[in-house]
């Protein structure tokens, strides 16, 4: 079938990541998926999955990504599982845009256009399952 290769069910074996990420598998973030170039060739487009459940009581929070900048757009999201009150993150995640500092509680959706740096990003007190998903205009996340 043509399209068989598109339908990925299986994660990267080895991703690579840039030095500012820091959300690689832990007892608290779980990857899923990662659809790229390498995984599903042709892609010209980028996407992770990751589930994060709770159990981290650091002060510090769950480090995702330091700040960083990159030349094609993103969007990145996390949605509480919550199945009475569907927007309640059920956690807090502190996020940076351009300088700017959001402390956000609800699930959500962020546009990053290119060039804009972005992060810290960072998840606190978490109280029930999230899942995170990303996505960019890229093949390869560098
Ligand atoms: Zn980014």
């Amino acid at each position: 079938m043509k399209y068989a290769k598109n339908l990925l069910t299986s994660d990267k074996a080895r991703p690579i990541f840039p030095s500012f990420r820091h959300d690689q598998d832990s007892p608290y973030v779980r990857r899923v998926l990662q659809l790229d170039a390498e995984t599903v060739p042709g892609a010209e487009f980028y996407s992770e999955a990751k589930w994060i459940v709770p159990g981290n009581a650091s002060a510090e929070g769950i480090v995702m990504v330091d700040s960083h900048t990159h030349p094609w757009r993103e969007l990145v999201s996390f949605f509480g599982f919550d199945y009475e009150n569907i927007l309640d993150l059920g956690a807090e995640i502190e996020f940076t845009i351009d300088h700017e500092k959001h402390l956000i509680t609800r699930s959500f959706s962020a546009f990053i256009p290119a060039g804009v740096p972005h992060g810290p990003l960072i998840i606190r007190n978490v109280r029930k399952p999230i899942f995170h998903f990303t996505a960019a205009e890229t093949g390869s996340y560098e």
